[in-house]
């Protein structure tokens, strides 16, 4: 059902989580917004505007590695000091409150981490982009360190001093496979939980848009939390079309 307003619907996603045993939320875009992360994907997104570099690309060019790290440092400018926001805090107190086994998301700006979930509760399928890691050894570096090499070679990407790799923010780029050990845990609690919640996501990315179907499937409640409609809305139990600040924040523990 879609709930008619706010109100209703918050009170009936309340009674659904009293009634779970394991919530499992999924979390895209929508719920970093708030915190002043634009939706790439969205229209008039940056990813419109500017072609995202290609997996491809960046092997294949010092150049793209150079502009890749340039547009990662931009955005450092414009939001490296985002905070959680009110869904973060929400969903950081329902894993407090020993409700949440495990969170997926899609996000790669380290907020779920930032509201207290612990990393190893927190499957990233698009990896993550507040650190840096060596596609050779796997080795992880912290962007400060990427940064003062980019800056004292005049805006060169740095290798590896311990195997010469290239260096890469640690996100899962167009044309780079899904990381298979993410995908499991997410395919794992997928399967686990009695209760899947989807949040600020559009839910058209594949293969990440399978979950809430397999959830559903597997005998779970499906809740959606987003600002528009989604191709799941006809599935789901309970469906809120507002905004996911003030529909999470009755969640958040005090
Ligand atoms: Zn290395």
């Amino acid at each position: 059902m879609i709930a008619p307003d706010l109100e209703t619907g918050i009170a009936r996603l309340r009674e659904m989580m009293d009634a779970a045993e394991a919530v499992v939320p999924f979390t895209g875009a929508g719920i970093s917004t708030e915190c002043g992360i634009p939706d790439f994907r969205s229209p008039g997104g940056l990813w419109t505007k500017m072609r995202p570099i290609d997996f491809g690309d960046f092997l294949a060019s010092q150049e793209m590695r150079d502009e890749s790290w340039r547009r990662r440092f931009a955005m450092q400018q414009q939001f490296g000091g985002a905070k959680p926001g009110r869904g973060h805090r929400a969903l950081a107190s329902l894993y407090k409150a020993g409700k949440v086994p495990g969170l997926i998301t899609q996000n790669i700006d380290n907020l779920h981490q930032d509201s207290g979930i612990a990393a190893d509760h927190v499957v990233e399928l698009h990896g993550n982009t507040t650190y840096a890691s060596c596609l050779g050894c796997a080795k992880r570096y912290d962007l400060s360190w990427v940064g003062e090499r980019f800056t004292a070679s005049g805006g060169r990407s740095p290798d590896c001093p311990g195997c010469g790799g290239f260096i890469k923010t640690a996100t899962v780029s167009f044309g780079q496979s899904m990381p298979e050990d993410a995908m499991r845990r997410a395919q794992e609690l997928t399967q686990a939980c009695d209760l899947f919640l989807a949040i600020g996501s559009s839910l058209v990315v594949w293969p990440a848009a399978g979950f809430p179907l397999a959830a559903k499937r597997n005998g779970a409640r499906l809740v959606i939390i987003n600002r528009d409609e989604t191709e799941f809305d006809e599935i789901a139990d309970l469906v809120l079309h507002d905004d996911i600040g003030a529909a999470l924040a009755p969640f958040i523990a005090h």
